[in-house]
């Protein structure tokens, strides 16, 4: 049986913050606000992975009133949900996500992304894709004022 996930997620683009999406650290004029690094690629697969499993979302597992994930790498995260999905007898059959940003060009780091969630959730880099939209300058992705991203995840029961 084939289980399928959606996920969704937004931050504030803001001065004085690191922008990292998919664990790649980009250098930006801004970046994300969050509680954790605010790696809302990460936080999207993981909520997809959630999803699919029937695990509920990110804010049960990691509340962000908790001190415990402030500042936190959401790529340890997303490995920790990877390790609770297959610990329930399931595996992931793969994983499709889009970046809604007007700004920066994700183009040059894409691959790089790529290869960063592929190794996160134990997935061969062709299971994994990473796509990007813009939003033509309309709400608040087109007036860089917060980046969003989507992700499907499908998972099967382990054989
Ligand atoms: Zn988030």
């Amino acid at each position: 049986m084939i289980r399928t996930g959606i996920g969704y997620d937004s931050h504030r683009m803001v001065a004085d913050r690191r922008l990292v999406l998919g664990g790649v650290e980009i250098a930006y004029e801004k970046g994300l606000e969050g509680h954790s690094d605010a790696d809302v690629l990460a936080h999207a697969v993981i909520d997809a992975l959630l999803g699919a499993a029937g695990l509920g979302d990110i804010g049960e597992h990691f509340p962000d009133t908790e001190d415990a994930w402030r500042g936190a790498d959401s790529m340890q995260l997303l490995a920790a949900i990877v390790t609770m999905v297959v610990a329930g007898g399931l595996e992931i059959v793969n994983v499709d996500c889009t970046l809604l940003m007007e700004e920066p060009q994700l183009g040059p780091h894409r691959a790089a992304i790529r290869e960063r969630l592929a190794q996160a959730l134990g997935l061969h880099i062709g299971r994994v894709n990473v796509k990007a939209s813009t939003g033509e300058g309309l709400g608040f992705v087109g007036r860089r004022e917060g980046v969003a991203a989507l992700a499907v995840a499908s998972l099967q029961d382990a054989g």
